[in-house]
């Protein structure tokens, strides 16, 4: 069986074939910097990173393009409140956004192009734009594109342009022949620093969000190319107005399958700053391994929603142990090459071949590790291993990884058993869930009896 892929575009899964046989070309949006990364993103990080490690097990070359937004609203406003260059916030915020990549184990793209470097690009395509009649100067000077001289645009979210207008809020004056209209070019503010615009035909500006991700695709992987990625947010306005800018200027399909990666959520709530629920990947990392992180990520299909929560993270570190402890009994063989006829191989090939079924492949896993820990096989552990590498896993020491979730010692541990029966004495139930929790998160139970507490490491 070869692989198959969910295309958003047509809502069905397809037979994946690249346009140039064996090199898959392929563009994921990437971050705007002016922060660090969320989960949101740790999220989209790692479900692509396991698309584009998949397409090279399975013998395809692969440019994969990452970009870096690097110019927007919000990085300006944020380097004026600091008091810093745009590109001082962006260079620290680039090194932090591979720091934590590197971290969850997200090999770095092919390229990783700063939209401030393809602006020329940008200019160009909105001249295009402009000589098609596609794009137009408003009053306020800045440079629209017209989406009712496009008429598909929102084929890709499924809506015609009707029901996109109902769910927008009313512009104001902003000289729109469409409230629906994107920017392409913002004409700067005289307020705005000297490094956030750039000379250009249009009158001094920027390029809007949407144009800088159609010049970049279109400059580093052509007119058209197979795979497009993002999450499921940017399908609308982001993505349908790429393609409308891109086939718009080329008059070229602009990308043959367009797949999208569902939403995250905290405790079953949308992770936002104003509920108090925003997790950068820093945050999750002091509490959880970056491992247990990806693996958590990884375990469930890229475009299912994931419900992040604290139990789930500890029970992804339990079930991780798990593998960790079938390797940890066999030495497996190093450097192992994967026999694709295994019969757990040609499972977990099957499972990925489909959409990218990572829960399967993961169950594959878990069966795999069942069976090295019944017949201690060094070669069904080097099986293990490197099938697990497929998915960016498992290639750390079993030893280092057990080990780290048991770093307290026993005294400690009585010693927090104590303290969490005093509490409840005491009847501060919250703190004694605190002790509980907290013992949790180093993979230890507690197990309430008649003769006290006893302890046991969660299996
Ligand atoms: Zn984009």
């Amino acid at each position: 069986m070869s692989l198959r892929i969910y295309n958003t575009l047509t809502r069905d899964l397809q037979a994946f074939s690249p346009i140039e046989p064996g090199h898959v070309r392929m563009y994921v949006c990437g971050m705007t910097v002016y922060d660090l990364c969320h989960l949101g993103h740790a999220r989209s990080m790692v479900a692509f990173d396991v698309v584009q490690r998949w397409l090279r097990e399975s013998g395809f070359r692969v440019t994969y393009v990452r970009n870096i937004t690097d110019i927007d609203d919000k990085i300006i406003r944020r380097a004026v409140e600091n008091g810093e260059t745009i590109r001082s916030l962006t260079d620290r915020m680039i090194d932090a956004l591979h720091q934590d990549a590197d971290a969850l184990g997200v090999q770095r793209p092919t390229h990783e192009p700063r939209a401030t470097e393809y602006v020329p690009q940008m200019l160009s395509m909105i001249g295009r734009l402009e000589a098609k009649g596609l794009a137009y100067r408003a009053g306020n000077g800045d440079v629209n594109y017209a989406v009712r001289k496009f008429p598909s645009y929102g084929r890709l979210s499924g809506k015609s342009l009707d029901e996109l207008r109902a769910g927008e809020r009313v512009a104001v004056d902003d000289g729109k022949l469409d409230p629906l209209d994107p920017v392409l070019w913002k004409s700067a503010k005289p307020t705005e620093p000297a490094d956030a615009k750039w000379d250009s035909e249009f009158g001094a500006g920027r390029p809007g969000w949407h144009i800088e991700c159609s010049a970049m695709a279109c400059e580093l992987l052509g007119e058209t190319f197979d795979i497009h990625g993002g999450g499921a947010d940017l399908q609308f306005p982001h993505h349908e107005t790429e393609i409308a800018q891109s086939e718009g200027a080329s008059g070229k399909t602009f990308v043959n399958t367009w797949m999208h990666n569902g939403f995250i959520n905290i405790d079953n709530e949308k992770m936002s700053k104003s509920l108090g629920n925003f997790f950068t990947i820093r945050d999750v990392l002091k509490a959880f391994d970056a491992e247990t992180v990806r693996f958590f990520v990884v375990r469930s299909h890229y475009r299912s929603p994931l419900n992040y929560s604290d139990a789930h993270l500890q029970d992804a570190r339990n079930a991780l142990r798990r593998l960790y402890t079938a390797l940890d009994q066999v030495s497996a063989e190093p450097e192992a090459v994967i026999d694709w006829t295994g019969p757990y191989a040609a499972r977990f090939k099957a499972a990925m071949d489909e959409d990218f079924g990572t829960p399967e492949a993961v169950a594959v896993l878990f069966d795999l590790a069942t069976e090295v820990n019944k017949t201690r096989s060094p070669v069904l552990a080097a099986q293990l291993r490197a099938l697990g590498g497929c998915l960016g896993l498992l290639q750390g020491d079993p030893k280092a990884f057990l080990q780290a979730g048991a770093s307290l010692d026993d005294d400690a541990i009585q010693q927090l058993i104590e303290q969490r029966a005093q509490a409840k004495k005491g009847k501060d139930f919250a703190e004694a869930d605190r002790i509980r929790n907290e013992l949790l998160a180093q993979g230890i139970v507690l197990k309430d009896g008649s003769d006290g507490t006893r302890w046991e490491m969660a299996s």
